[in-house]
């Protein structure tokens, strides 16, 4: 029977009342499999008032409680990992392996909302004045939204919902509408873990769900994660309407390659790191810049064989190193981006285009394609792809590399593979991106730490998850005591105290 997905409110799975839907695709066989409701504003809102009228109660709970929940939450996703993670696979296409190691990152994301009592635990200052303290500690907002893309329907999800819940707030998420099955088991196993009904919400849809979240006066503040116009758009749009906003946008992760690295290591690093999720993530890399020729002709000489022979096929298939991409509109819009590459005169070393696959023709599969001598006026430089197409920058020293990193709009990740560690240091000093390897392709911060890129990447103040996750989440109150056991008299100047 086809899937027909509605939304999560409640505490319960209730059916679209829009009239709008969107369609759901297995990406390796290209079949529909099924429809989501689209959210108009009043279903948005019915979300928004049951996490309204659940929060107080949360908010009042002692801390330990909320985190009690988040310990079974842990337990509850590491229970269902295969399950989610086989959802994941087949509507977005990725190999299983790669979902599984998805669901793992968000999941750590729990583990540290486990820290809660202790990272929320606020400062105290005795005897600031005479008979004087000072306690700061950090509320929670009330009711906060979450919007997140297609390519990790569980991780990014996972970046926000626990640290929002423990700090003690009501969520709505609204995940892609491409990818919405992981994100409703997600909110029904926070169900399953304590959470109460009604403060754990999920509200499927597009524009429209989201210009009502970002309209609506209850919801105080908003996390997103998507491609930069969106973001950019989402922060704007919210900030003007007095909300906290977090937008997490697009990227072009470049990995400068230098003379001394170690070639093998570079090469299998840059290769996963490339074509992995077909290239449908924010931290892929999709630009090599090989310092000097010889580095650049011995990269190329490694790689392109390798991308030539990447094994390609459904996700659920053992063995398999990329799936299809998520859409037939998104392959086609990387399909046209290669076509650019080739108008603008870039070395199309090898040609995606070509591969067939038997069996799965209907499948929104693309094979490997790697562009060499691309210089940095070229669309395909300039622009996301988000696909499996990784474009060589051949730069002639350092120096150069990093004036093209650091004029990139974007400035999400980028990764140094060298044997000089001062050279690594003045790189990882210099370079104005947010996530950055020595020696490692995709750096994403553990949970502990905290994600987000710089420039065009990241709009707002706050980076995802760690610390600043939870500082997004909470608002500081500064509450100074003294207990006076004498009148004390009016004051006419400023309170030095002292
Ligand atoms: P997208 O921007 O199309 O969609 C993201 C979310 O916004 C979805 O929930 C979608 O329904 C909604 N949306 C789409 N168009 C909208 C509009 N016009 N107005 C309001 N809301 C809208 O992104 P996507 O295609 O789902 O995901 C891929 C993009 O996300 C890439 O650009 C990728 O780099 C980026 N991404 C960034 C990060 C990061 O951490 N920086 C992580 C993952 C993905």
């Amino acid at each position: 029977m086809a899937k027909e997905l509605g939304h999560f409110i409640d505490g319960r799975q209730v059916p679209g009342t829009s009239g709008r839907f969107g369609p759901l695709y297995n990406p390796a066989t290209g079949e529909q499999t099924g429809q989501v409701a689209l959210a108009g504003a009043e279903e948005v809102d019915r979300a928004v008032q049951a996490a309204k009228r659940a929060q107080p109660a949360w908010e009042a709970l002692p801390i330990i409680r909320r985190t009690r929940v988040m310990f079974r939450y842990k337990e509850l996703i590491e229970q269902n990992l295969e399950r989610i993670a086989r959802i994941i696979t087949e509507e977005h296409g990725k190999t299983l392996e790669d979902a599984k190691g998805s669901v793992i990152r968000g999941l750590e994301v729990v583990e540290f909302a486990c820290g809660a009592p202790h990272l929320l635990k606020g400062e105290f200052s005795h005897q600031v004045g005479t008979g004087v303290d000072i306690v700061s500690q950090r509320y929670p907002l009330g009711v906060c939204a979450g919007i997140t893309p297609f390519n990790f329907p569980a991780m990014i999800p996972l970046w926000m919902a626990p640290l929002a819940l423990v700090a003690g707030n009501g969520f709505v998420l609204k995940p892609s509408e491409k990818t919405p099955s992981a994100p409703m088991l997600l909110a029904e196993l926070a169900l399953e873990a304590g959470v109460p009904e009604g403060l754990f919400n999920v509200v499927n849809g597009d524009k429209e769900a989201v210009d009502a979240l970002l309209r609506h006066p209850d919801v105080a503040a908003i996390s997103f994660v998507g491609s930069t116009p969106v973001a950019e758009y989402v922060w704007r749009t919210g900030t003007a309407a007095g909300k906290r906003v977090q937008a997490l946008g697009g990227a072009k992760n470049h990995m400068v390659i230098m003379p001394d690295a170690d070639m093998d290591q570079a090469v299998d690093a840059l290769f996963g790191a490339a074509y992995g999720s077909a290239g449908e993530r924010c931290m892929a890399v999709s630009v090599a810049v090989p310092v000097g020729e010889k580095t650049a002709d011995a990269l190329i000489e490694r790689l392109a064989p390798r991308v030539r022979q990447l094994k390609i096929g459904p996700g659920l298939e053992p063995g398999v190193e990329m799936g299809p991409l998520v859409t037939r509109e998104h392959r086609d819009r990387v399909v046209r981006y290669i076509e650019i590459g080739v108008e603008e005169g870039a070395e199309l070393v090898v040609d995606g285009r070509e591969i067939t696959m038997q069996g799965y023709e209907g499948g929104f599969f693309l094979g490997g394609t790697l562009f060499d001598r691309v210089t940095p006026e070229m669309r395909i430089y300039k622009e996301e792809i988000f696909g499996p197409v990784l474009s060589v920058v051949r730069m002639p020293d350092l120096e150069r590399a990093l004036r093209i990193v650091n004029d990139h709009p974007y400035g999400n990740g980028v990764a140094i593979f060298t044997r000089d560690g001062g050279v690594a240091r003045q790189f990882a000093n210099a370079v104005k991106i947010g996530m950055v390897g020595i020696n490692v392709p995709i750096p994403v911060p553990v949970a502990y730490h905290s994600f987000g890129g710089w420039k065009r990447s990241l709009f707002g103040d706050h980076h995802a998850h760690g610390v600043e996750g939870l500082r997004f989440y909470t608002r500081l109150k500064a509450v100074t005591l003294r207990w006076p056991d004498k009148p004390l008299g009016a004051e006419f100047v400023i309170p030095t105290l002292g």
